[in-house]
C-alpha cells in the first residue's frame, strides 16, 4: 500500500523574511498597529446572545497575530434593531461589560479592538423594539424579505437627537476600553450610507442634494467622534467606493469626490463594495482580489492608512498590495475566520500550515440563519469558549490506543490529523487514489476549485505526522476490519446521491420508467454525464449542486432546463449570498428555470411535473433527468460491523462510530465538525447524565 508520507516536506521557511514589510507597525491615529494585518468587522451569528463565546473568538484572532480585531455591526440605539440578525449592542451602560470582556481578550494578546457603531435606519424593521425606522427620505425598509414596513423622514430634531445617541456609545465604547471607534457608512447597510446615496436621498434641505449636503452628517458625526475619543482612540471610516449600480447608486468617482472633502478627518479610511454581497462574494464568482480595481488608487486621496479586503490568503499577494500602495493594512474578515493563526504562520514561515479560506460562505449563513458562525475550513470557530477547541492547539492523547479510520473525504481527514496531532497511532484507509472524497471530486466542478483546499490543508498536515499512515487503494470491508487489531473504528465511508427521486418533497420515490436515462450528482462527479438533451435538471436540494451541474451542462451546449419546487434555483443560497449570483449566470448561459414546479413522474422522454399551487400537470420534454434530491449514507460497512458485536472482543475491538456523511448527510463544513469532534472527544470521560456538550450562556433574570 503505497505511503503518503513519502513525498517530499515543502520548504517556507526560508522566505520569511521578504514578508517582514506585512509586520511593519502602522500607526492609526494615537495608536500603532503591531503589523499590517486587521481583522476587519465581521458578522457571526452570536452577538448580544452569546457574548462570551464571541469575545473568546475575537480573542484568539489576537492571540493569532491579527494587529487590529474589531466586532461585527453593534447597533447604538434601541431606534434601530435589525431582528432576526443577532448583532451586538450597545444600547445602554448594561451592555458595556459584555463588550469590555471581548476587548480584555484581545488586549490580552497586545492587539487592539475595534468597535463598528451601527445605526442600520432604514435596513432595520425595527421587530424587536417596535419603534418607526428612520432614514433620510420617505421609503419603505430595504429588507430582502420586503418587510411591510417604511421608513420615516428624519426632521432636523431626528438628526440632532441621532448625533446625540452615536456620542453617546462612543463614549460607552470608549469605557468598554476600545482603541479604535469606527463610524460606520458603508455597505449601504446603514443611515450614514443612506444619506450619502442618492439611490436613498431625496432631502431637499442641508442634508440632501449636492455630493457637500450629503456627506454632511457623515463629516459632522466623525469630528464629533474624533472630539469624544480624545487622543487615545482612532476614528476610522468605513464607507463602499462602489454600489455596482452605475450612477443610480455610489460609484466610484463620486466616492472620490467624497472622500476628497474628508480625506484626512478620519484616522483610517476602511473601503468595501457595497452591498455586503458584493464584497463578500463567493470563489465560484470572485477570485482572491477581485475587490482590487476599485480600492486602487484610494490611498492617493489621503494621508491616513487605507484597509480594504479581498479574502486575502496569499502572503506574496499581501506584499504586493502593500508595495503598490493600494493597501497599508491587509483587511480579511473570512481568511482570518478560516485560519485565526494567518499572521502568525506568515511571521514564522509555516506557510504550509495556512488554512486558507475556500470561500464557500458557510461563515456568512451563520449570521443569515442567526445561528453561531461555522466555518468549512475551520472547525474550531465558535467553538474556542462553547467546547473550549482551539484551531492550533488540541489536547495530548490519554491512552496509547491506535485508530483505524475508513474514508478520506473531509470527516476522515479531519480526525486523522487532529487525532495525529493529539499523538495517536492512525491508520486512514480509503478505498480511491486521492485524498478528499467529496471535496477533490466537487472542486473539478464549475466554479468549485477553490474547495479543493479543504483537502490541501490536511494533506499537508499529515505530511507532518509520523504516526499517520495512510493507505490508497484499501476499500476495507468488515472482515479485513475485524482482522485489523485497532481498538477504535471510525467509519467515514461518506454517501451517495439517491436516483429515486426522494429528497425535500417526495419523501417515497417517484415513479421512473425502465428505460428514462437518469443521472444523480454521484454520477457526474464520477464522470457519468448526459450526453443528450434536453435535459432536465430536477433540484430538491436547494444548495449549490443543482446549480452547478446544470451551468455544467450547458456549458456543454446541452439543452437544460432547470426545476425546482421553491421560488427560485438554489434557494438556500441566500444564507451564503450566492443565490442572485447563481439565478444571474443560469439564465445567461440559457438555462431554462421552472419555479414552483414538481418533478413527479419520468418516462422515457419525458417528465411530468405538476404546479406546487394547483397540482396543474406539465410534461416536459426530457432526453434525460438530473435528480439532485436527497443522500443515502455509505453505511454498509459501519452495519455490518455492528451485527458482527459479538467479534468485537476477540479482534480487540472497543468502539466502531460513524461520522460525516457516513452518519447522516450534510454539508462539508458538518463532516469537518464531525471529524474533529471525534478527535477532541476520543478517552474524553462520557459528560454526566444530561449535561450539554456545550456551553451556553443564560440572560440573568431580572428579580
Ligand atoms: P465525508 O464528507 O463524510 O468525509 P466523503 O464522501 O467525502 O465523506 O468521503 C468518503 C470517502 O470514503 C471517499 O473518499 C470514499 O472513497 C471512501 N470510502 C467509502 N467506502 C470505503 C471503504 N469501504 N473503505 C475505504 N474507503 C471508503
Ligand atoms: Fe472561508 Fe468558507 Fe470558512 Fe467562510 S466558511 S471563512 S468562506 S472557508
Amino acid at each position: 500500500m503505497p505511503d503518503l508520507k513519502s513525498a517530499a516536506p515543502s520548504a517556507a521557511l526560508a522566505e520569511t523574511s521578504r514578508y517582514d514589510i506585512l509586520f511593519e507597525p502602522v500607526a492609526i491615529g494615537p495608536v500603532v498597529a503591531r503589523n499590517r494585518f486587521y481583522q476587519v468587522p465581521h458578522c457571526n451569528g452570536m452577538g448580544y446572545r452569546d457574548p462570551t463565546a464571541l469575545a473568546h473568538m475575537r480573542g484568539v484572532k489576537a492571540e493569532g497575530g491579527w494587529a487590529v480585531v474589531c466586532t461585527e455591526q453593534v447597533e447604538f440605539h434601541h431606534s434601530s434593531d435589525i431582528t432576526p440578525f443577532i448583532e451586538l449592542r450597545l444600547w445602554d451602560d448594561r451592555d458595556i461589560p459584555a463588550l469590555a470582556r471581548m476587548v480584555d481578550n484581545i488586549h490580552e494578546h497586545g492587539s487592539l479592538a475595534g468597535i463598528e457603531l451601527a445605526y442600520n435606519g432604514m435596513n432595520g424593521p425595527n421587530l424587536y423594539s417596535r419603534e418607526v425606522p428612520m432614514g433620510p427620505s420617505h421609503l419603505p425598509v430595504a429588507t430582502f424579505t420586503y418587510d411591510p414596513v417604511q421608513a420615516r423622514r428624519m426632521d432636523k430634531d431626528d438628526i440632532r437627537n441621532l448625533r446625540k445617541w452615536h456620542l453617546a456609545a462612543v463614549r460607552r465604547a470608549k469605557a468598554a476600553g476600545f482603541d479604535l471607534v469606527y463610524v460606520y457608512a458603508a455597505h449601504a447597510l446603514g443611515f450614514l450610507h443612506h444619506f450619502l446615496s442618492r439611490r436613498y436621498n431625496d432631502r431637499t434641505d442641508e442634508y440632501g442634494g449636492s455630493l457637500e449636503n450629503r456627506t454632511r452628517l457623515l463629516r459632522e458625526i466623525i469630528m464629533e467622534t474624533k472630539d469624544a475619543v480624545g487622543d487615545t482612540c482612532a476614528v476610522p471610516c468605513r464607507i463602499s467606493v462602489d454600489e455596482l449600480l452605475g450612477e443610480e447608486g455610489l460609484y466610484r468617482e463620486e466616492v472620490e469626490d467624497m472622500i476628497g472633502l474628508m480625506a484626512d478627518l478620519p484616522d483610517l479610511w476602511d473601503v468595501t463594495l457595497a452591498g455586503w454581497e458584493n464584497d463578500s462574494r463567493t470563489s465560484r464568482f470572485g477570485e482572491e482580489g477581485e475587490q482590487e480595481p476599485f480600492i486602487s488608487g484610494i490611498r492617493r486621496l489621503t494621508a491616513k492608512p487605507v484597509v480594504g479586503v479581498g479574502r486575502y490568503t496569499s502572503p506574496d499577494r499581501m506584499v504586493s498590495l502593500v508595495k503598490r500602495g493600494i493597501l497599508d493594512m491587509i483587511g480579511c474578515a473570512r481568511p482570518s475566520i478560516a485560519d485565526p493563526f494567518l499572521p502568525n504562520k506568515i511571521r514564522e514561515g509555516r506557510l504550509e500550515d495556512i488554512r486558507e479560506c475556500i470561500g464557500c460562505n458557510i461563515c456568512v449563513s451563520g449570521d443569515f440563519t442567526q445561528s453561531p458562525i461555522r466555518c468549512t475550513q475551520n472547525p474550531t470557530m465558535a467553538e474556542e469558549w462553547r467546547k473550549g477547541w482551539h484551531p492550533e492547539r488540541i489536547r495530548a492523547r490519554t491512552s496509547e490506543k491506535p485508530v483505524l479510520i475508513v474514508g478520506a473525504g473531509p470527516a476522515g481527514l479531519e480526525a486523522a490529523q487532529a487525532l495525529g496531532k493529539r499523538g495517536y497511532e492512525v491508520s486512514l484507509a480509503e478505498a480511491g487514489t486521492e485524498l478528499g472524497g467529496r471535496v477533490a471530486k466537487e472542486a473539478r466542478l464549475p466554479g468549485l476549485s477553490a474547495w479543493g483546499r479543504v483537502a490541501e490543508y490536511r494533506k499537508g498536515q499529515l505530511h507532518k505526522l509520523p504516526n499517520v499512515s495512510v493507505y490508497f487503494d484499501s476499500r476495507l470491508d468488515a472482515e479485513t476490519i475485524l482482522g485489523f487489531e485497532a481498538p477504535r473504528i471510525v467509519i467515514a465511508t461518506g454517501a451517495t446521491w439517491r436516483s429515486d427521486g426522494v429528497g425535500h418533497r417526495h419523501t417515497r420515490p417517484i415513479p421512473i420508467a425502465a428505460d428514462a436515462k437518469i443521472f444523480s450528482p454521484t454520477d457526474i462527479l464520477n464522470g457519468r454525464l448526459p450526453v443528450s438533451g434536453p435535459v432536465v435538471v430536477w433540484d430538491d436540494d436547494h444548495y449549490y449542486m443543482a446549480g452547478v451541474i446544470a451551468e455544467l451542462l450547458a456549458a456543454k451546449g446541452l439543452d437544460v432546463s432547470y426545476v425546482t419546487p421553491a421560488s427560485e434555483a438554489s434557494t438556500w443560497t441566500r444564507a451564503t449570498m450566492e443565490q442572485h449570483f447563481i439565478q444571474k449566470r443560469l439564465l445567461e448561459k440559457g438555462v431554462h428555470i421552472a419555479t414552483f414546479r414538481s418533478l413527479d413522474a419520468i418516462a422515457a422522454d419525458t417528465a411530468r411535473t405538476s404546479c406546487v399551487f394547483t397540482g396543474r400537470i406539465e410534461e416536459m420534454e426530457a432526453a434525460s433527468v438530473v435528480l439532485v434530491t436527497g443522500r443515502l449514507p455509505e453505511e454498509r460497512l459501519y452495519l455490518d460491523l455492528l451485527a458482527r458485536r459479538d467479534d468485537w472482543a476477540d479482534a480487540g475491538i472497543e468502539n466502531v462510530t460513524a461520522i460525516g456523511d457516513a452518519l447522516a448527510p450534510a454539508t462539508i463544513a458538518h463532516a469537518v465538525y464531525a471529524g474533529r469532534r471525534y478527535a477532541e472527544e476520543l478517552d474524553e470521560p462520557p459528560l454526566p447524565e444530561g449535561a450539554l456538550p456545550f456551553r451556553r450562556e443564560i440572560a440573568e433574570l431580572t428579580p
